[in-house]
């Protein structure tokens, strides 16, 4: 048939939501979609039952996203590749930790004329140094063209309908053009625009920031810091586009996958509230991550290490001191009160 089918990989907190709200879309509009969405779920037991069996039994994502119905054509799917076998679009919605070895398992298993979504933040090491763009080694390994989603978006929110906007940043006009009819509704309103890489890099670079308002809300400090912290991230996020993906527009900064999800993580959010409490624990990340989070996954502590790496191959540590500083706090490297000492002198002062 002409109908378009799609697949979501993965089912997180935010692949859950996403999928509970295609699920709902491509009902609404099923002249031009196929009205079962598979999607892929990482399996593993909970109390003695698959989380596959309980999704498809319940329509519920009882670990990941509780006390949220999906919808009836969602169905859970074990095994990535029977998931996304038969799928025109593919949405990918896992933490970046584990998208490699996800892309190795579907090289050569995809529909020819597929194309893909990612909602992943973050960056992966290249071999022989250097980081690149999730959407990129996606697009590399599986051959197909990647648009992006980022906004102002924690899924819990998103899950409640509470009204937001997110940014698209589409490989091409008519394939955002039908990623919207996808994703949007009438409390989660979408901006299509043609930066993929700008939009893409706000997303993974804002969790980095967020952990760094997390140290702020840890040691006590006013709004004024923090609001300091967001602005300075910010211009270290303008000077990364800059430097390393030289045509990214400015303008994008301003669309909800810049500003907005700064400021959206810097008060809620995973990244902030772990840091916050590294800072009053004294227990390391990964042992907070394990407590705090129930197998959510943080992004900002890897992004942090990731973009470093990069940095100090190049050499360039001190033109992103706040990244530098957020990397070195979150290692146990330096006391989360040397923060501000870190970026008293900013080269954005200078
Ligand atoms: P999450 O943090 O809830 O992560 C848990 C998921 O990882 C579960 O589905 C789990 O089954 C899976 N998982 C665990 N071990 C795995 C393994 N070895 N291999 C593969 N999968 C494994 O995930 P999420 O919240 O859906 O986040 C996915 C992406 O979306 C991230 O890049 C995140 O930054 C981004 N994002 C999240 C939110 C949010 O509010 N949660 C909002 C916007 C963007
Ligand atoms: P956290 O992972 O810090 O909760 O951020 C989620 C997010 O990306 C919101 O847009």
């Amino acid at each position: 048939s002409m109908k378009k089918k799609v697949c979501v990989v993965g089912s997180g907190n935010w692949g859950s939501t996403i999928a509970k709200i295609i699920g709902h879309n491509v009902v609404k509009h099923s002249g031009q979609f196929e009205s079962q969405v598979s999607m892929w779920v990482f399996e593993e037991m909970i109390n003695g039952r698959k989380l596959t069996e309980i999704i498809n039994e319940t329509h519920e994502n009882v670990k990941y996203l509780p006390n949220h119905k999906l919808p009836e054509n969602v169905i859970a799917v074990p095994d990535v590749v029977e998931a996304a076998k038969e799928a025109d679009i593919l949405i990918f919605v896992i933490p970046h930790q584990f998208i490699t070895r996800i892309c190795e398992q579907l090289v050569g298993k995809i529909k020819a004329n597929a194309f893909g979504l990612s909602l992943i933040k973050g960056f992966l090491p290249v071999p022989g140094g250097g980081i690149e763009l999730v959407s990129h080694a996606i697009q590399e390994k599986l051959n197909i063209p990647i648009s992006v989603l980022m906004g102002a978006n924690l899924a819990p929110e998103v899950a409640d309908e509470k009204f937001c906007e997110t940014t698209i940043g589409a490989a091409s006009q008519e394939e955002g053009n039908v990623l919207r009819e996808i994703i949007q509704t009438h409390y989660f309103r979408v901006v299509v625009v043609n930066d993929v890489e700008a939009v893409e890099m706000c997303g993974a670079l804002k969790n980095i920031v967020a952990c760094g308002a997390g140290f702020v809300d840890g040691l006590g400090y006013g709004d004024n810091t923090k609001a300091a912290v967001i602005r300075l991230g910010l211009m270290e996020m303008i000077k990364f586009a800059e430097l390393f993906y030289p045509g990214s527009k400015l303008s994008t900064f301003f669309e909800s996958c810049g500003v907005a999800d700064l400021i959206t993580t810097c008060y809620g959010g995973r990244n902030r509230r772990v840091s916050e409490a590294f800072v009053k624990s004294k227990k390391s990340i990964a042992e907070l991550e394990k407590e705090m989070l129930n197998g959510q996954q943080l992004q900002g502590p890897a992004t942090a290490e990731e973009v470093n790496f990069m940095l100090k191959s190049k050499g360039i540590e001190d033109k992103f001191p706040l990244f530098t500083a957020i990397h070195r706090i979150c290692l146990g490297e330096l006391a989360p009160e040397q923060m501000i000492d870190c970026i008293r002198n900013h080269p954005e002062h200078m």
